[in-house]
């Protein structure tokens, strides 16, 4: 970054100037919702324009101005470039503004006034506090737990969300999640990585299976490779930032960025076939890792606990949740296990299954019933096929790699003809109702598993609703009503509904939109159902 390094003398010798004449400026670094595309809020990142030296990083000058007093000048300078541009943001009405970290050394933290100088900063130019959020690192700890934890409530009693910066760095992780009570966990992948090598890839598991555990967001930082990111993704951590998405911005930069708009592009998919080898599968940064989340069919990975026949969910790719075919993300199958719901009788068919494969080492294959749920599609019961391997043991403990496919149209066919028809009915069925999810900045519309059935609609509609209204699934004298209120929804309405004709033979439909909005309240879904009015029809 900088054209030439600055002694530790020449630092000294120009600060003074520097503050006068305001040569630091702050850099902004999105940070991303990965599953969404959505910017969540940006890192405030000082810079050094040096008139002579030029752009200086700020791993060169930090540790000086820590050792000779000057942080607490700087981070104070630097939260006054934030407000400043957090001040003009809100005045030119710009739409889209989202929270902005910034970095508190631990010295900062020692410096009595700091925080009531912070706030004196704040109200000049009346920033709400929530769109501020501070970074603690976890080195801050040094001198004692307890300084920082009184810190960090002081900062909660005043409304900052906290995070904890750069974790998994020093040896006292565990203990400082214990005390300290931080709102969100930051991750550096390339300290992980640089550390230890192969064995990254499971020490990030495990700290983002942590903090899962105990409820914290997890941003994930120096993410430099689509692997890297997917396998985040996959492993049930949405947060980004790093050079993938975008390095730091200059503030005009940033600025174009949000006004450009909320969605992150697309991330591109890597292109790569090789055979699997399963002591590879948890390091981020080999070709297993991108087989599994790119090529192969529907696949996650369990863990299996054979002492209380527990199962939890590690990993899943892409494919796996579009075989469930329920709009799920990996965080619902991860987190929440709402893929994995079964009545005793299909509970039993799949354990045994994984005692099988235990046994024989092989591919053992079963197909359960479950039922789903998800915030799109409501509730649904589907079949599904698992063919399961064993890629890893420990005591008691097993590591079960399965691949599934949704069998339930194959399934509710061979029914049909059977006496137990009734038996495999979803609740849908009974009360007749369509779903679906509308994406707001896409304009993308994926209907549920029924919808597509029943009304032989693909798997995405884009540019929603204008082929439902050239199709006839809207009537004509509908489509301007159905128009105002996608419109309605772009702009933020929480709650539509009406009872609306549907297909050509006007059959009455009562339709409802919930939305749903994203981190910072703006609007990035809604989920839309069709009732049929029963009343209506003769
Ligand atoms: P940090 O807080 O951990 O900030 C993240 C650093 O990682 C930034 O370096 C950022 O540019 C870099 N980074 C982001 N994405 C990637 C990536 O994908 N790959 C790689 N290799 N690097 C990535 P930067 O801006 O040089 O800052 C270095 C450190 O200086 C920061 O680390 C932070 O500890 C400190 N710092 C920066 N600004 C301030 C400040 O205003 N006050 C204080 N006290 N410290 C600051
Ligand atoms: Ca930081
Ligand atoms: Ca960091």
């Amino acid at each position: 970054m900088n054209r030439y390094f600055m002694n530790k003398n020449e630092i000294l010798n120009s600060v003074e100037q520097a503050f006068k004449e305001k040569h630091f400026c702050a850099y902004y670094q999105p940070q991303f919702n990965h599953s969404n595309g959505r910017i969540v809020g940006a890192e405030a990142l000082v810079r050094w324009i040096h008139p002579e030296y030029g752009m200086q990083s700020p791993g060169d000058f930090i540790p000086v101005f820590e050792a000779n007093g000057y942080i607490t000048r700087l981070d104070l300078y630097v939260f006054e470039e934030i407000c400043i541009f957090l001040n003009k943001c809100i005045r030119d009405n710009i739409k889209n503004i989202v929270p902005i970290s910034f970095n508190v050394s631990r010295y900062d933290i020692y410096f009595a006034s700091f925080i009531d100088e912070m706030e004196n900063i704040r109200k000049k130019y009346d920033i709400p506090v929530k769109l501020l959020r501070v970074e603690i690192t976890e080195s801050a700890v040094i001198g004692g737990n307890e300084y920082l934890a009184n810190t960090v409530e002081r900062f909660h009693s005043l409304g900052y969300i906290v995070e904890m910066d750069d974790f998994g760095s020093g040896y006292s992780s565990l203990n400082v999640l214990k005390d300290i009570k931080v709102d969100i966990i930051k991750l550096d992948m390339i300290f992980l990585r640089g550390e230890i090598g192969g064995r990254g890839g499971i020490i990030i598991s495990s700290m983002v299976r942590m903090a899962n555990w105990l409820g914290t967001p997890v941003i994930i930082e120096g993410v430099e490779t689509t692997e890297q990111a997917d396998y985040m993704k996959s492993i049930g951590c949405d947060y980004i930032q790093g050079y993938l998405y975008s390095r730091p911005l200059s503030e005009s930069d940033y600025l174009k960025l949000l006004l450009e708009g909320r969605t992150g592009q697309a991330m591109p998919h890597m292109n790569f076939t090789e055979n699997i080898d399963a002591g590879k599968f948890w390091d981020p940064n080999t070709i297993e890792t991108v087989i599994f989340n790119n090529f192969v069919s529907a696949a996650a990975v369990f863990s299996f606990k054979s002492k209380n026949n527990s199962i939890e969910m590690l990993r899943v790719n892409d494919k796996y949740l579009a075989e469930l075919a329920m709009n799920m993300t990996q965080k619902d199958v991860i987190k929440k296990h709402d893929d994995l719901i079964f009545d005793d009788e299909n509970r039993k068919i799949y354990i045994d299954t994984i005692y099988k494969a235990i046994a024989s080492g092989k591919e053992e294959e079963c197909d359960t019933w479950r039922t789903v749920y998800s915030a799109c599609c409501g509730e649904d019961t589907v079949c599904i096929r698992s063919s399961m391997r064993v890629i890893g043991r420990a005591e008691n403990e097993y590591l079960i790699y399965v691949m599934i496919r949704n069998v339930t149209i194959e399934k509710k066919a061979y029914t049909a003809l059977s006496a137990s028809e009734k038996k495999f009915r979803t609740a849908g069925e009974h009360a007749n109702i369509f779903c679906w999810e509308y994406e707001v900045d896409t304009k993308k519309m994926y209907p549920c598993a029924r919808c597509m059935r029943e009304l032989g609609l693909p798997p995405v509609i884009e540019n929603y609703p204008e082929p439902l209204i050239e199709n006839g699934l809207f009537p004509a004298e509908y489509a301007d009503f159905y128009r105002d209120w996608m419109r309605q929804i772009d702009e933020g309405a929480e709650h539509l509904e009406a009872v609306i004709p549907l297909t050509d033979d006007r059959i009455p439909f009562h339709v409802r939109y919930t939305a749903e909005f994203d981190e910072n309240g703006y609007p990035y879904k809604a989920y839309g159902s069709a009732t049929l009015v029963v009343d209506d029809i003769k």
